[in-house]
């Protein structure tokens, strides 16, 4: 049986992962961890969800509470907390407020549940990853950060919607930043097993405009409804199931390169990896065509000149 701590669980993300992920079997308590004063808030949705988690005769323990104590013993500690990206914000505007918080998170978690794995979703996530890790002091097998697992899904749903096709067929991959200097790796792509170039040879599809819609697509669900909150809550809980479970799934998620990846060190980026119980079991030395490969050479610059400019104001 496992225990998952959410942190920044009255947020948008936070609620609807914990109420995703009440409905696994293996998760027997859930810590929705808040600030104090969002702990009412947090008491009230708790009593939404077990309403309807009754209707399902699913029984779990949603535990609200602002005492580390209560994380003890968590084997997976997820942090939403902090400012939503507002429309037209791009995820850099955030690194510094949400640098402060989740170093403050993530060295109380050091304390209160040293075995854990931390899951960092809080934008711009490759960032707050590095600082996790730091903060933290943990391996970094055991640091990780969802971003490139959300636009893959996306990636896969243009697909499946385009040819009118069931997603299950598609296999899809996107790396690097999540934010502009994401990386569609469409050259790993296969439909049906079917490698993209040769499935799309009569196609009418529009590669360009596919990778602009998957790059811009977060920004327009928040230009048109505020957030964004069954996408990633559904991510984050496939991310979650994989190491439950201990699955080995490869998937991208945010780690921390030392030149696994052509060669990329001293940063935190999206790359396919395989995720077990312990975390990443190994980060997978994907290769990639040439534009690609130039594509995550630019993303690795960007999110590591944000990652030293904020290390640098925390002092880390
Ligand atoms: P939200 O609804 O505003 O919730 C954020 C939560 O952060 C708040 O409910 C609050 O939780 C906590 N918080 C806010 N200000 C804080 C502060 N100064 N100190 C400590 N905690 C604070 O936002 P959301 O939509 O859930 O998004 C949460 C984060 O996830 C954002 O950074 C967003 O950009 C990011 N995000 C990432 C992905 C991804 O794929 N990586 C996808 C979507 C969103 P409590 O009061 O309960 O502590």
């Amino acid at each position: 049986m496992v225990k998952i701590t959410i942190i920044g669980a009255s947020g948008t993300i936070g609620k609807n992962v914990a109420f995703k992920l009440a409905k696994e079997d293996q998760i027997h308590e859930i810590v929705l961890f808040s600030r104090k004063t969002s702990n009412e808030r947090v008491k009230g949705e708790i009593r939404d969800m077990y309403d309807a988690l009754s209707a399902d005769n699913i029984d779990v323990t949603l535990t609200p509470s602002y005492d580390y104590e209560d994380i003890r013993g968590s084997e997976i500690v997820l942090i939403t907390s902090g400012t939503p990206r507002k429309q037209g914000m791009s995820r850099l505007d955030l690194a510094v407020p949400n640098a402060k918080i989740i170093e403050e998170y993530a060295r109380n978690i050091a304390v209160y549940a040293p075995d854990c794995i931390i899951l960092i979703v809080t934008n711009p996530v490759d960032v707050m990853t590095t600082i996790a890790l730091e903060a933290s002091g943990f391996d970094k097998s055991r640091v990780i950060g969802l971003g490139n697992h959300l636009d893959s899904l996306r990636l896969k749903t243009m697909l499946a919607k385009h040819y009118n096709i069931n997603s299950g067929e598609i296999h899809t991959r996107v790396i690097g930043e999540h934010g502009d200097h994401m990386v569609p790796l469409l050259s790993s792509t296969t439909i049906g097993g079917i490698p993209l170039k040769y499935f799309v040879e009569d196609s009418d599809l529009d590669i360009h405009d596919l990778v602009k819609s998957v790059k811009s697509a977060g920004n327009k669900i928040i230009s048109k409804k505020g957030a964004t909150e069954y996408g990633p809550a559904y991510a984050i809980s496939n991310l979650i199931a994989t190491i439950v479970n201990d699955s080995h799934k490869i998937l991208s998620v945010s780690t921390y390169l030392e030149g696994e990846v052509e060669g990329v060190y001293d940063v935190s980026l999206g790359v396919p990896v395989i995720l077990c119980k312990r975390g990443v079991q190994t980060i997978v030395p994907v290769k990639m065509a040439e534009d690609e490969k130039l594509d995550f050479f630019e993303a690795a610059r960007a999110v590591k000149r944000c990652t030293y400019k904020i290390k640098d104001v925390l002092e880390l």
